[in-house]
């Protein structure tokens, strides 16, 4: 798939499934903004490794809940390579505890960066992208915004608000060429499912049917799949890559 002359923003880029696609949009020849909150170094050795391959990335810091920070990282972009192609909004964090004993921050805070930061870096990168007449935008959601997930009401509600969002602007963008889609990623090894006790770790393994937890990997080949010209006629779609662990 070739992503030749596009231009691509990873929010989240510097870990994890971020950094996967980061890299895997990179290896398909598209240009690659890789976004960070806190870890610069760790975004610095992403857009090192793409370089060195002979492709072209940069990092950029911004939070992506404000909406100050998101403005001016757009224009960072659009001043370096004059358009946006693509755009995943990838960054997310959980809070978790069960609603009894949640504290509003909590709900706040993954609402204001798993909602409201996608949200912010979608309305920067629609006029462009129109003006372009063509975009991809992929939400990363969740398998927990589909199902549920004691203990997850809060990261579940911003999930699953991810999926109305993307269905309802898909059909407000359409008629520009700009398809916009989700993928809902089960149990992936990344920072966020290491932290879970191996008790746990062993529950969740034995309700996926393929018995095992996804790679970063896997979930960017899917992304690369939907931002390409392939993916022309998908739009609106929620796509799980989750074992089996999500089906109905
Ligand atoms: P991770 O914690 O390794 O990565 C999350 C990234 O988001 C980090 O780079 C972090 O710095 C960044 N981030 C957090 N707050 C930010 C902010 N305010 N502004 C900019 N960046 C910010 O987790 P991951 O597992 O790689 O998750 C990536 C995405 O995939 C998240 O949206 C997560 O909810 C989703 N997801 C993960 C899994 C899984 O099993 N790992 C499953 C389903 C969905």
């Amino acid at each position: 798939m070739s992503l030749d002359e596009r231009v691509a923003l990873v929010t989240g880029a510097s870990r994890g499934i971020g950094r996967a696609i980061t890299l895997r949009l990179a290896q398909d020849g598209a240009r690659v903004a890789v976004n960070y909150h806190t870890q610069q170094e760790a975004a610095e050795q992403v857009a090192a490794a793409i370089c060195q391959q002979g492709g072209d990335a940069f990092v950029i810091h911004a939070d992506v809940s404000q909406a100050p920070q998101v403005s001016a990282m757009m224009e960072a972009i659009l001043e370096r390579w004059g358009r946006i192609d693509i755009l995943v909004n990838n960054a997310g964090i959980t809070r978790d505890g069960l609603l009894l004993r949640m504290k509003a921050e909590d709900w706040d805070q993954v609402m204001e960066v798993n909602l409201r930061g996608a949200f912010l870096c979608t309305r920067a990168a629609l006029r462009p992208m129109i003006r372009q007449r063509w975009g991809r935008i992929i939400n990363i959601s969740s398998v927990v915004g589909a199902i549920g997930n004691a203990g997850q009401s809060n990261y579940a509600a911003s999930k699953a608000g991810l999926l109305g969002f993307t269905k309802s602007l898909a059909k407000e963008v359409a008629s520009r060429d700009i398809t916009v889609n989700a993928v809902t990623p089960g149990f992936i090894t990344t920072d966020i499912v290491d932290v879970l006790s191996e008790r746990l770790k062993r529950q969740i393994l034995s309700r996926i049917p393929l018995s095992r937890f996804g790679s970063a990997e896997e979930v960017a080949h899917l992304v690369a799949f939907l931002a390409s010209e392939e993916a022309s006629y998908m739009t609106g779609q929620v796509i799980g890559i989750d074992g089996g662990l999500g089906m109905g």
